[in-house]
């Protein structure tokens, strides 16, 4: 069908925003898996904050059968840790209430902690720690900041009051952290991720490139890797990041407290905007559905927040203590998607999406993606249909923000994995193609298949030829099943 951006887009087309539900012991079980398989999840999220081997290696082995069972590819994310910065302990276990303007000091000392001063147990960050340095403590409720910096210690002055108590998270707001983005538990995580087959791995605590470099360096070239944007350092450092990862998340939660909250909106918008520029993969994260932990409706600014982040053409929306630890882990999948469906078939969502993306043409397989696009917009089509075997002509396409469902084939089921969390993208496992007269038949069964043609129906393809040549996207054809 010819689909206008100033009418209403037909209800039943495939979602184009995508589903991660984050696993946890609300939705661990393989009927509630299934459930929100069901429900169009459209992969899982598993923390490895939380969690023994053991846990995850199970939860893998049913999402892979959820996976052979409903015949579509489902994305397995395994989220690292990261270095979380922590106090040391108080005497007895004790809780002090820090007042406005006490003075506070961290110094590295095993000795248990007072009102006056508590261990901070990284000495490479009292080294770097400097006067006028912010130090939040627990979630930023506790704002100290650096007054003076004295044998190995550093003296703070309380900025706003709170508690603190035994091995509360800090952080530093813009201070450059000496060490990696990774832990030795983080690195044999990792190992363990590969061993499971992982299509994703996100990193949390990114504050440079090389934090991603090191990753790469450490499992190799088959999963994709996804960069955690929660530090300011990261912000900064955006265009040298991007490079190097294949995904961002908008990880509102630590965003939002190493950053003025006021600043977590905008910063959302250039995240996802970068991405899809680059046409990389953006998840936006947390606190999409929070009040849905407790109650079975979510409130109309979480309805609005879902909304809009499809509105801003957002690859992926991400669920995390919803279906992880909440009580209504199958609602909040349903609301979501209720939410998403309503946007696209708004005539405001397209032209949203387009405002916010200038169009750059770098490159041949640019040029032809962009005119697929055009021809799609003016031609009565039930599908575009990319092959790919890297994955490139199917993100390239994706950018575009179609109207239509853009299917994938691809002779790779990692890669149908992996693109499952990118916008628009419903990926197929197919055999391999020798020529274009090959790829028509099998483009024919992977639509019916799907229900989203049939015979005598008119799709557009898109593909690189010859076939196998990765990142050559230079072919676009129309024809008729
Ligand atoms: C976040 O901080 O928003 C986030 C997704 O990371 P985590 O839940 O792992 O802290």
């Amino acid at each position: 069908m010819q689909l206008d951006p100033q009418n209403e887009r037909q209800p039943q087309l495939p979602r184009h925003t995508k589903i991660l539900a984050t696993v946890g012991p609300a939705s661990s079980k393989p009927e509630v898996l299934e459930k929100l398989v069901e429900l169009g999840v459209n992969g899982f999220r598993l923390n490895f904050s939380h969690g023994s081997h053991d846990v995850h290696r199970e939860v893998v082995k049913n999402i892979r059968a959820l996976e052979e069972k409903h015949h579509r590819p489902i994305t397995i994310l395994q989220d690292l840790q990261g270095p979380k910065i922590r106090l040391g302990q108080f005497a007895d276990g004790a809780k002090h209430v820090l007042e406005v303007g006490a003075t506070f000091t961290l110094d590295n000392d095993k000795t248990p902690g007072t009102a006056q001063r508590v261990q901070l147990p990284h000495p490479e960050i009292l080294e770097v720690l400097n006067e006028g340095d912010p130090v939040y403590v627990n979630d930023g409720v506790v704002k100290m900041r650096v007054t003076a910096k004295k044998d190995g210690a550093v003296e703070c002055v309380v900025e706003a009051s709170g508690p603190v108590s035994d091995r509360k998270g800090v952080n530093l707001p813009g201070v450059d952290l000496p060490f990696s983005a990774m832990t030795d538990k983080d690195r044999e995580d990792a190992k363990f991720g590969q061993e499971l087959g992982v299509d994703w791995v996100a990193l949390s605590f990114v504050q440079r490139a090389e934090d991603v470099q090191e990753l790469r360096d450490l499992i190799g070239p088959r999963s994709r890797i996804m960069a955690k944007m929660e530090m300011p350092n990261a912000i900064k450092r955006i265009d040298s990041i991007i490079d190097l990862c294949d995904g961002m998340m908008v990880a509102r939660g630590d965003l939002g407290v190493e950053m003025p909250l006021e600043e977590v909106p905008p910063i959302q918008k250039r995240i996802i905007r970068r991405c899809r520029e680059e046409g990389k993969v953006v998840v936006v994260a947390t606190q999409m559905l929070e009040s849905m932990t407790q109650n079975n409706t979510p409130t109309r600014a979480e309805v609005s927040d879902v909304a809009n982040a499809a509105y801003e053409g957002a690859d992926c929306l991400m669920l995390s203590a919803e279906t992880a630890a909440g009580d209504y882990p199958v609602e909040a999948v349903e609301v979501m998607s209720r939410v998403i469906k309503r946007v696209e078939i708004s005539p405001a969502w397209k032209p949203l999406m387009d405002a916010r993306h200038p169009e750059s043409v770098q490159n041949i397989g640019d040029a032809i993606t962009l005119g697929a696009h055009r021809m799609s917009q003016q031609l009565d089509i039930s599908a575009i249909v990319t092959f790919t075997s890297s994955g490139s002509t199917a993100m390239r396409m994706s950018r575009q923000r179609p109207l239509h469902p853009i299917m994938v084939l691809t002779p790779e089921k990692l890669i149908a994995r992996q693109l499952n969390l990118g916008w628009g993208l419903q990926p197929h496992v197919a055999r391999d193609v020798r020529d274009f007269e090959d790829l028509v038949p099998l483009a024919s069964q992977a639509m019916i298949e799907r229900g989203l043609g049939a015979k005598g129906c008119n799709i557009l393809i898109t593909a690189g030829v010859p076939f196998g040549v990765s990142g050559s996207t230079n072919m676009v054809r129309v024809v008729t099943l």
